[in-house]
């Protein structure tokens, strides 16, 4: 049993609530407001805050998420104490729409609806027009005057109560409507009679006693009670558990029902349902943006059943709908509604998704959330919002996700390209979510998931898709539907994710039993090649090449002029602001001044890594480090070292240009030696020959290097150690190109990283070494320049040993990868025999099935907060009790992850340092990490 709760409200004084009771909303009595989400679930709370701001919602109640919470806790049981509460609010909603539970004359109907703290699009069930039974459909029909609408609404509750509440097969119920559609010889539900529709009841309720054993419930509590264990179960299904684990939503959280008096868009010509939003969420645009069907309920709109309509004049004009869209046939209506647009946008001062029903030209409105958007839209609406004095830059930053940066960035078509496959374009659809793909064709979510484990990029082509679609859609590149608008399932979904999307292209044919796709007389199989482009529609069955985004375009290729694309100057805007408000600097992982360049256009303010080994990438650099390892002849090695000397001085020389001033880190030569040396026999032959050695004598000088597990062998500055002709020439090369930069003006003040310390000593050794050979060539030019030392951090001792190591080091960074590698003891080369399974779950110990989850992410992806992350922690502090201004910095592949920046922001780091193209996302993080640290405070 649950406890009393005692709630202090803002005066002090404590309340006692009763934790079983349920929340009602409407213009009679509303209880609940926006800020009570997690306890409501956003439907439900958002459904009070309307009532309360004077929109017209049908009445209803919420019962709160610590109830779903509560049943599960409680073996699948509906507490006592709840359902009392329930029917006390049934009786008050029955007074206030002056109807009653399964009457004759005035019956009540009411829907059923999910609603979980964050909105899970298409993953909770709802149920409509519940209350309906044999006598109830009498009642309807007579008060109304609308036999027709009373059964369309009885038949569409009996199958929706025999798939959502009893888990029954849809299909079957489907094809008895299909089968009473041929029989009356019509083609849309709409055409069926009264007298079909009746029959239809009868055939479906038979339906229902067949694969039940049991008459269809002529009792609506018990069609309440059920209902309600529906939604709750709901929150347990297979697609919603994996789109929690997708979107790390934890189970607890639970979702809330709302249940709600009913109204009616099936009522004929003069009544509609729709969902709309208050601007274009794929594109940003400021106008309003919908779809809407007369004479339908709630969910065929999304479902795609039929192909709803535009809601504005202007797009169904696009679309050659002249005259159909809602603005013309419903104009009265449509004021009321974008009246409201209106209202909620200023009241939520964001863009809202609203379902809304209209019956006998009624608006009602029955759902508003902030509207998902794709990331160009997010940018979009955050730069207009901005100067529409909507919201400030912060909140506006806010609203941005990391990932639509990496959309505005990702890859569009080749124009010329796309020009090309003109003949291979097989028609448009709508244009649900931007962007380009390219792959084969896959008809089947499964068959898109195990194309994907191939590493085929595939595009998945379905009918319509529903949330079971949901694995296939994550793995496709793209997504093309015949069936729904631009609102529909799977375009909300792609949307969400950053897949291109192209929905209700009508005129294709799917024929998933022979894998066959066609439109008009052309035809693809599954495994074929076929392209869409999300931003316009288009649809073409043949590969076509992507290029560089518009930003890429503008901003770093230069072909464009960026201050005539719109998108190029979001993303500015975008960056500008996020530079004001983040603490972190953002610094590149770059070994070339090509890398660098780029780096630096996307906002790098410097190098946090250059790695010397990528510096020996052609075959006569590999042989000067091959002839330093392996050499007998001392000759040839001090001229091998030389050579090496000058061109990684020109190489540095050519960064420290880039940089032009910015700080530059440089690494070390760290991978173990064997990596460079010769594999097979050519390569051999050929490396002895300049080696003056026999192949026999380099083969047994390379066995003596051979190591059983090179990761925790001989490399880092344990070569630099042993091996000091290593670290001399280099940090030489380093010294000689800062010097030559600062003799031409250019300031340069090189940080030398020593890689893999475990204790101070080998640091102290390398740092030695260092400043002798700095003191020994500034000696010999006459010329000095200041440089730094310090290391990375990336063995638990050296973390441990923070304290001592900060004594000897100017810096720190910290290497995240191979501090993950050591300190999870899992080699990344080797992970992939069992991580993925780990992060997918294997079977339960104990019962031998479902789903046990070992290890939630890819560590290698994003930070291991609670292991290697305390461990960076350490570290910070250490280094800090001994060197109170030691600059900390990180240059792992974490440099580049959201959920990590944001650790390492809150952790106090300087900097963290990422690939290129990772820049602009980090940037981005960074500012939204010290915005949440300073919501916090
Ligand atoms: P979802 O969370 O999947 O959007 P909803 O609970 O919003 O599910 O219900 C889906 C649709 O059902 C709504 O958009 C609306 O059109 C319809 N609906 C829900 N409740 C009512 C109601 N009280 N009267 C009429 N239609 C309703
Ligand atoms: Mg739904
Ligand atoms: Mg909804």
């Amino acid at each position: 049993m649950m406890k009393t709760q005692v709630l202090t409200n803002t005066t002090g004084t404590e309340t006692e609530i009763n934790p079983f009771r349920v929340y009602h909303f409407g213009k009679v009595q509303n209880d609940g407001n926006a800020s009570m989400r997690n306890l409501l679930g956003g439907k439900g709370a958002n459904l009070a805050e309307m009532s309360s701001i004077g929109i017209p919602v049908p009445p209803g109640f919420t019962i709160p998420t610590s109830m779903c919470t509560h049943y599960n806790d409680n073996q699948q049981q509906l507490a006592d104490a709840l359902m009392i509460e329930v029917d006390e609010a049934i009786t008050l909603m029955e007074q206030q729409t002056a109807t009653e539970f399964g009457s004759l004359e005035n019956p009540l109907l009411v829907s059923v609806r999910s609603g979980a703290r964050v909105s899970m699009p298409g993953m909770m069930d709802t149920v409509l027009n519940l209350g309906l039974t044999d006598i109830a459909v009498i009642g309807l029909a007579n008060k109304t005057n609308n036999a027709r609408m009373a059964y369309d609404s009885y038949r569409r509750f009996i199958v929706m109560y025999s798939e959502v509440v009893k888990g029954m097969d849809a299909e079957a119920f489907e094809e008895l409507i299909d089968a009473a559609k041929s029989k009356a010889g019509v083609s849309e539900d709409t055409g069926l009679s009264v007298e079909d529709l009746k029959e239809l009841c009868l055939e479906l309720k038979k339906l229902y006693t067949e694969l039940s054993g049991d008459e269809f419930p002529q009792d609506p509590k018990i069609q309440l009670r059920s209902a309600i264990e529906a939604v709750f179960d709901s929150w347990n299904t297979e697609r919603a558990v994996l789109y929690r684990k997708i979107q790390n939503i934890p189970a607890s959280w639970g979702t809330a029902v709302n249940v709600q008096a009913m109204v009616f868009g099936n009522k004929g010509a003069s009544s509609a349902t729709g969902v709309a939003f208050t601007r274009n969420p794929s594109t940003g645009d400021k106008t309003y943006f919908g779809e809407y069907l007369i004479n339908a309920q709630g969910e065929d709109v999304v479902a795609g059943v039929r192909t709803p309509l535009p809601i504005s004049k202007e797009s169904a004009a696009q679309k050659c709908l002249d005259g159909q869209s809602m603005e013309e046939t419903m104009p009265k209506t449509y004021v009321e509604l974008t009246d409201v647009f209106e209202k909620l946008e200023k009241h939520y001062a964001d863009m809202q998704d609203v379902e809304f029903t209209v019956e006998e030209e009624k608006l009602y409105i029955l759902q508003t959330r902030n509207g998902k958007r794709s990331g160009f839209a997010q940018v979009r609406m955050a730069v207009e919002m901005v100067e529409e004095g909507l919201v400030d830059e912060k909140t506006a930053l806010a609203r941005i996700e990391p990932s639509s940066i990496e959309q505005m960035l990702s890859p569009i078509f080749n124009l010329e390209d796309k020009a090309n496959a003109a003949s291979e374009m097989v028609g448009k659809g709508l244009n649900a979510g931007p962007g380009a793909a390219s792959g084969v064709l896959a008809l089947t979510s499964a068959k898109a998931i195990e194309y994907k484990q191939l590493g085929v990029p595939c595009v998945l082509v379905r009918n319509d898709t529903s949330p079971a679609d949901f694995g296939g859609m994550m793995a496709a590149e793209g997504v093309l539907t015949v069936r729904g608008g631009a609102t529909s399932h799977a375009a909300v979904v792609a949307r969400q994710f950053g897949k291109p999307c192209v929905c209700g292209l009508a005129a294709l044919k799917v024929k998933e039993s022979t894998g066959e796709i066609s439109i008009g007389d052309k035809k693809i199989k599954e495994g074929d090649a076929i392209s869409l482009d999300g931003s316009t529609g288009e649809v073409f069955f043949c590969k076509i090449e992507t290029s560089a985004s518009e930003v890429i375009q503008g901003i770093i290729d230069g072909v464009i002029d960026p201050n005539e694309s719109e998108i190029c100057k979001q993303y500015q805007t975008i960056m500008t602001w996020a530079d004001k408000y983040r603490r972190l600097k953002i610094r590149t992982n770059a070994d070339t001044s090509r890398d660098l360049k780029i780096a630096l256009s996307l906002g790098a303010e410097g190098v946090g890594l250059t790695r010397v080994e990528h510096m020996f990438g052609s075959d006569d650099k590999l042989l000067l480090l091959r002839q330093v390892m392996l050499a007998k002849d001392e000759q040839i090695k001090t001229l091998a070292l030389s050579n090496i000397e000058h061109f990684l001085k020109e190489d540095f020389t050519a960064l420290f240009q880039t940089l032009n001033g910015r700080p530059a880190t440089v690494r070390l030569l760290d991978p173990p030696m064997h990596e460079f040396m010769p594999h097979g026999d050519a390569d051999t032959a050929k490396t002895a020959k300049a080696l003056k050695i026999t192949d026999a004598e380099l083969r047994a000088s390379l066995g003596d290097m051979e190591e059983h597990n090179p990761m925790l062998g001989f490399r880092g500055c344990r070569l630099g150690i042993l091996k000091p002709e290593l670290t001399r020439v280099q940090v030489r090369a380093i010294l000689e190109a800062a010097l030559e930069l600062n003799s031409a003006y250019i300031p340069c003040k090189p940080e030398i990283m020593v890689p893999i310390i475990m204790h101070e000593n080998e640091l102290i050794h390398q740092r030695t070494l260092i400043d002798k050979v700095a003191q020994d060539l500034f000696a010999e030019l006459g010329q000095k320049v200041s440089y730094s030392v310090g290391t990375m951090i990336e063995l638990p001792r050296a973390a441990l040993q923070a304290d001592e190591i900060a004594k000897h080091a100017d810096f720190f960074s910290f290497g995240t990868n191979d501090l993950t590698q050591t300190t999870l003891g899992i080699s990344r080369d080797d992970a992939n025999h069992f991580l993925p399974t780990y992060k997918n779950g294997v079977s339960d110990p104990l019962t031998g099935t479902g789903n046990f989850e070992v290890y939630p992410d890819d560590p290698f992806q994003t930070l291991d907060q609670s292991g290697v992350g305390k461990l960076v922690q350490l570290g910070v502090k250490g280094g800090r009790s001994t060197s109170k201004d030691l600059k900390i910095g990180i240059c792992g592949e974490h440099g580049g992850d959201p959920a990590s920046i944001d650790f390492f922001h809150r952790n106090g780091l300087d900097y963290v340092s990422c690939s290129p193209f990772r820049v602009p996302v980090a940037r981005l993080s960074a500012a939204l990490s010290a915005i949440r640290a300073e919501e916090v405070e």
